[in-house]
């Protein structure tokens, strides 16, 4: 029997390679937040000579956002990987905390939507200053049926398009995100992680708290017991939802900060209003 490492590390690439996701001589920046999934990426483009280096933002969250930048720099330094370092304050002035809590002031919005859109414009700026070719992230197999099925729910079926292991838009605007982990069950990466001792943090992100998702999650979840390729069949229904939209449409620059958004001003402007600096 092949030993379980071996066969993850396979499953992974073999999804590197069925999605064309990433070749050996493109610059991949891995964005790591020092958990278990984005490590797991690291740790196996890095062992299959992959041309990466690692990019960490420190979302300021106290002590656990400490212990995962320590971690991440340990990870780092003992491969001989290059790990960059960035953050909110070095775009927005403030920490993501202090930026939650000032637009929770003005808007409803969850913690975890105002995070996930600040990341996303931090590590699409940071990645392309940095020149990358790709960006890959940890997101897996659970994070993406369950975002799916958020999106349904939300009635946002355009945002399904929106997924899919690798993410590209015209004009170079947005550096290709990938997602190697995009068929690997979390409970597999946590295994992976375990077995291979890497100096992780598994308790959850202090400040999330997006009971919604959390909640379609462990629904999902449960019903595992009567269908357990329930997560495969939500991601390939995704899947064959976007060949069937083959391009993108309608994505422009944003007219304040000039990073991609599909309407004339993009999320992060519109929840923080104040003067992005202009790519
Ligand atoms: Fe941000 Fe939510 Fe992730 Fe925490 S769990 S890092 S708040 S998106
Ligand atoms: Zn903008």
């Amino acid at each position: 029997m092949v030993p379980f490492k071996k066969s993850f590390e396979s499953s992974v690439i073999n999804t590197i390679k069925r999605y064309s996701l990433a070749s050996k001589n493109e610059r991949i920046i891995v964005a790591c937040s020092g958990g278990k999934d984005s490590t797991t990426v690291l740790n196996i483009l890095h062992a299959n000579h992959y041309n990466v280096q690692a990019l960490h933002m420190d979302l300021g969250m106290g002590k656990w956002s400490k212990q995962n930048k320590k971690n991440i720099a340990s990870f780092c330094k003992e491969r001989g990987i290059v790990l960059h370092l960035t953050s909110a304050r070095e775009y927005m002035g403030s920490s993501v905390c202090y930026i939650k809590g000032k637009v929770q002031a003005k808007k409803k919005l969850t913690p975890c939507a105002i995070c996930g859109v600040l990341k996303k414009w931090i590590l699409n700026r940071k990645s392309r200053e940095l020149k990358a070719d790709k960006v890959a992230t940890g997101h897996n197999l659970d994070d993406e049926s369950r975002t799916f099925m958020m999106n349904i729910f939300n009635g946002n079926p355009e945002l399904c398009f929106d997924s899919g292991p690798m993410k590209e838009m015209g004009e170079g605007l947005l550096v290709p995100r990938i997602k190697p982990l995009y068929l690997t069950s979390v409970k597999d990466i946590e295994r992976y992680s375990m077995e291979n001792n890497f100096p992780v943090v598994y308790e959850r992100c202090p400040c999330s708290a997006d009971s919604f998702g959390r909640g379609i999650y462990n629904e999902i979840t449960a019903l595992e017991r009567y269908l357990p390729d329930i997560k495969e069949n939500i991601v390939k229904t995704s899947l064959e939802m976007q060949s069937k939209k083959k391009k993108q449409a309608g994505v422009i620059r944003c007219r304040l900060c000039g990073e991609p958004s599909r309407k004339g001003i993009c999320r992060t402007c519109s929840m923080i209003s104040s003067n992005l600096p202009k790519n």
